[in-house]
């Protein structure tokens, strides 16, 4: 039994879009962002996948520890570091690599004399201001850090870039300059770009990459799509019709009676909604595919259904295949209908959606 509502990944593409990474930066090391459940395609299957990356990174200690449940053996750095000391201890019992930030953070380290040994990643905040030290304490900071036993030297250095998807913008000039003038004449492997750097800014590009969406085959920028950017998507999401009815003028269709009825149509409701992961604020025009041919959603989505117009259609029936998005509807698309941005809407599959590998047998549903 088909289930009504599932995602297609096709991991072959993750091969073919981590040499898109290679192409554009092809003397930098490669460290994948797998973060947040690997963007919401499987934190495990992911790494598996894209096992020839030199390294991982994650957000959290539990996604990097996930990561060792399940035999990864690669470098997997942690972006978010820890707060105490007993986190510390997970990161160094697993060979983590934290992301240092804060002195609270040195302050843990100091207290350590080993014997066990820790790669960081320390961060220069060059204007993101999330996480970072501040240009004016790096030095310090790096300083406190040398003086950690546990602490594997030379450290690795690092910057997140806070507006690289706007290639007019000059602000990542400047923090790239920040950056490099900061952590000159240190020693220790750097790293700058996310995928908007990897694609647009070839200054960013130093020892090591960071691409997170682009490996997923989405775009980083507002105005492509993965597709005309030469990458493959990986999630594709599927749903069926499950009713199919004529509607009159007049009549107004789902909660809030959003949507109005002008003139007669053929009405489709969709098994798949915001409890999927479908975005809420999809607007009514958002396309679907049913059949391969595009149709209009109209009125509010749903926790479990959308209503979709069949007019163009009319012979359309319960049971037919309906793609939400994937091949012939970017995701970037329904991003842009939804006032949002792709990444949200891979990242928000609920577990009720089933994932599902595109060369698996899937005779036994
Ligand atoms: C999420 C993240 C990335 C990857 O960003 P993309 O835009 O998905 O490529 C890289 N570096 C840091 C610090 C991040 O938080």
């Amino acid at each position: 039994m088909i289930p009504a509502a599932y995602a297609v990944l096709d991991l072959n593409a993750l091969v073919h879009n981590l040499e898109k990474v290679h192409g554009c930066a092809p003397d930098a090391k490669v460290m994948a962002v797998i973060k947040a459940n690997g963007y919401g395609h499987g934190l495990v299957r992911i790494a598996q996948a894209l096992h020839a990356a030199d390294g991982f990174a994650v957000a959290r200690v539990d996604e990097g520890v996930r990561l060792r449940k399940a035999g990864i053996t690669n470098r997997v750095a942690v972006l978010e570091g820890f707060t105490c000391g007993e986190e510390l201890d997970v990161l160094l019992h697993n060979q983590l690599e934290p992301v240092v930030h804060s002195f609270t953070q040195l302050d843990i380290l100091a207290a350590r004399t080993g014997p066990e040994v820790c790669a960081v990643w320390l961060k220069l905040d060059t204007g993101m201001n999330r996480l970072g030290f501040k240009a004016k304490d790096f030095n310090a900071a790096y300083q406190r850090l040398n003086a950690c036993p546990i602490v594997k030297k030379p450290a690795n250095l690092m910057t997140h870039l806070a507006n690289a998807d706007d290639k007019q913008d000059a602000m990542t000039l400047r923090q790239i300059q920040l950056f490099n003038d900061t952590v000159e004449n240190l020693p220790g492997e750097r790293s700058i770009a996310n995928s908007a750097g990897i694609l647009g800014w070839p200054q960013s590009l130093a020892d090591w990459v960071r691409p997170g969406v682009m490996l997923y085959g989405i775009s980083p920028f507002p105005d492509s799509t993965g597709v005309q950017l030469g990458l493959k998507p990986i999630m594709s999401l599927h749903s069926r019709l499950i009713a199919v009815k004529q509607i009159k003028p007049g009549d107004t269709v789902g909660y809030g009676a959003g949507w109005l009825c002008k003139n007669a149509a053929t009405l489709g409701v969709v098994a798949i909604g915001y409890g999927d992961g479908y975005p809420r604020y999809a607007r009514t025009g958002t396309p679907v595919l049913v059949n391969g041919k595009r149709a209009p959603l109209v009125g509010r989505v749903s926790m479990d259904m959308i209503t979709v117009d069949l007019s163009a259609q009319p012979n359309a029936k319960p049971g037919d295949a309906v793609t939400l998005w994937g091949d012939g509807l970017a995701v970037e698309e329904i991003a842009e209908c939804a006032g949002t941005i792709p990444y949200t809407l891979v990242c928000g599959i609920t577990p009720r959606v089933q994932l599902v590998e595109a060369d698996m047998d899937r005779s036994g549903w």
